[in-house]
């Protein structure tokens, strides 16, 4: 058996202030990037606690605002984004620059870092790699006012679809290993699953490389309908949202071909986790999937919390890949 361990987005970050003479140039010149830092230090956490899938850390700003800022026909104010036009694809990558700082950063600590590294590989422990990791359609959508130009809010989905396919490809052309998709909206039935389905598959269908679809909440009304989504790996919270264990022995069926990102801590939960409740989650989720490579990861992101717990709840998973279950 073989448990690989991943991050889901957002980690606990401050911004940074120019402090060196140089920075506080760039900084006089508008070219100081405060986030920068923040990607370096988040790359840090996840290459200590081992980490085989990471990301950037996603600390630029909120998930919404990340891509809406940059894709056009999107307006931001007041901290609302608009829908004010036809959405097109960013006129430039999105999330490019802050991938490959990641991933030289984890490179630069540990040498199994790969560019393309392949899911075969990273369950092998032979490498580890960088994912990209894109807000959802239907989030992007339903966080958002549509002021005009789409009378029916599917074709709106589908064009942010169609826009995030395009920053998608320049991920994978980048090295991703991977290509997560996040849709909390779709637990809450705002949408019609068959238009979220839809839209997911617009970017999943067009890339060579696996997608991980992390949808977080209480899945009693979709999981049966996730488990149709042509992705490769569902990601999904069980240890704050332990129905969800439930739920999926009901709907799973022996032959399934997507594996399950196993949430295993609890992101809500302000304190480092107890690691036999975590273990028992693992257990409890690799009972109903039967897999052998199975991936383990925090249920959600973790921007909310100190960085000391973070990294508390890393070191978790680290320990769980490392004593097995
Ligand atoms: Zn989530």
């Amino acid at each position: 058996m073989s448990i690989i361990t991943t991050v889901v987005g957002s980690y606990p970050t401050h911004s940074f202030e120019a402090h060196s003479f140089n920075e506080k140039i760039s900084e006089s010149l508008g070219l100081f990037d405060s986030y920068k830092q923040a990607i370096i230090d988040s790359v840090h956490s996840f290459v200590k606690a081992d980490i085989d899938i990471i990301c950037d850390g996603q600390v630029r700003g909120d998930m919404v605002k990340i891509f809406a800022s940059k894709i056009n026909g999107f307006k931001i104010k007041d901290n609302t984004a608009y829908i004010k036009g036809k959405i097109t694809p960013a006129a430039h990558p999105i999330s490019v620059k802050d991938f490959q700082l990641a991933f030289k950063t984890a490179k630069s600590l540990d040498n199994k870092f790969k560019l393309n590294a392949t899911l075969d590989d990273i369950f092998n422990h032979e490498s580890k790699g960088v994912k990209g990791i894109l807000t959802g359609p239907t989030t992007l959508t339903h966080s958002s006012m549509i002021e005009n130009f789409y009378n029916h809010r599917e074709n709106a989905i589908y064009d942010i679809a169609r826009a995030l396919l395009v920053e998608a490809k320049e991920l994978e052309n980048a090295g991703a290993c991977a290509i997560q998709i996040d849709e909390p909206f779709i637990s809450t039935g705002a949408e019609d699953i068959t238009v979220s389905k839809t839209a997911v598959e617009i970017i999943s269908e067009e890339l060579d490389i696996p997608v991980i679809l992390h949808v977080c909440g209480d899945l009693e009304n979709v999981m049966q309908d996730l488990l149709e989504f042509n992705v490769n790996i569902l990601d999904f919270e069980f240890s704050g949202m332990p129905q969800n264990i439930g739920t999926l022995k009901k709907n799973w069926k022996s032959g399934c071909d997507k594996n399950i990102g196993i949430g295993c801590v609890n992101t809500k939960l302000t304190a480092v986790d107890n690691k036999e409740d975590v273990r028992e989650t693992v257990k409890n989720v690799k009972d109903i999937i039967k897999y052998d490579n199975i991936i383990i990861d925090p249920d959600c992101g973790m921007r909310m919390l100190e960085e000391d717990i973070s990294q508390g709840k890393l070191n978790l998973l680290k320990e769980i890949k490392e004593e097995g279950i």
